[in-house]
């Protein structure tokens, strides 16, 4: 166990997934009184500390960054700052930077808590009506290599799977998906919180058949239901 020597305290506070108003008073509250926040863009925290008023200089630790930034960060902890850490979306640490900090910060004996607050797996997962008693996250699949390995260990996988894929791989991900688990019921969460979120559900020559045109746009959520799920 890492002896407590420093003061200085990191937290890790969970950020809007698309609704700026899923943000807790609580967080609000921890920004204001930080010594230094950390953010994956600061155009994009920019824009969160304005919504709510708060003024604060950010600095950036994203996943080109982390390991080099993490020095600094250990040097505001040892003068006994608080310090925050946010990412563009969601909770950090989470398919985001912040799991090497947290780290470092543990293993030097700084204090780490955090403001829990939205996830994108698992909000999803909450509104998709899928078995949710055990489950696996993936975060995002291989783009390349080793792809297709992954996704047919995905599809043999007995449990509801959860992942992340890009916008851009959304039509091959549902073509893939067909080729490989056309029996498998899959939910697609789509621009989660934001004006036009939906979930869709269905077998995946139903989710490629809807998910063209206009509808392969946002954010997506992909999750697979159990083998044999029956709706
Ligand atoms: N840390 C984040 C979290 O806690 O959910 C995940 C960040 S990861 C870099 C970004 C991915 O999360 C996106 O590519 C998308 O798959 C998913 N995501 C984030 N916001 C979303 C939203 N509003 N709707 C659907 N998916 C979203």
């Amino acid at each position: 166990m890492a002896e407590k020597k420093f003061n200085g305290k990191l937290w890790v506070i969970a950020t809007p997934i698309g609704n700026l108003g899923d943000f807790p008073p609580r967080a609000v509250e921890v920004l204001r009184e930080s010594d230094s926040v950390y953010c994956e863009d600061t155009r994009v925290s920019g824009k969160l500390l304005k919504h709510y008023g708060i003024e604060k200089p950010l600095k950036v630790l994203n996943a080109r960054r982390e390991e080099r930034t993490i020095g600094n960060v250990i040097e505001e902890l040892k003068q006994g700052r608080a310090i925050s850490l946010l990412c563009d979306a969601g909770t950090p640490a989470i398919s985001d930077p912040g799991v090497r900090l947290v780290n470092e910060c543990l293993k030097y004996g700084f204090e780490v808590s955090g403001v829990p607050g939205p996830n994108a797996a698992v909000y999803a997962l909450s509104i998709a009506g899928i078995a949710t008693d055990s489950f696996v996250f993936e975060g995002f699949l291989p783009q390349k290599k080793g792809r297709t390995k992954k996704l047919n260990e995905l599809c043999n996988e007995k449990r509801t799977v959860v992942f992340y894929e890009s916008v851009y791989r959304i039509p091959k991900l549902l073509t893939e998906l067909e080729n490989i688990c056309p029996g498998r019921f899959v939910a697609v969460g789509r621009e989660l919180t934001k004006k036009f979120e939906e979930i869709v559900r269905g077998y995946p020559a139903e989710l490629k058949e809807y998910f063209s045109g206009s509808k392969q746009k946002g954010e997506f959520v992909i999750i697979l239901a159990p083998l044999n799920w029956k709706t």
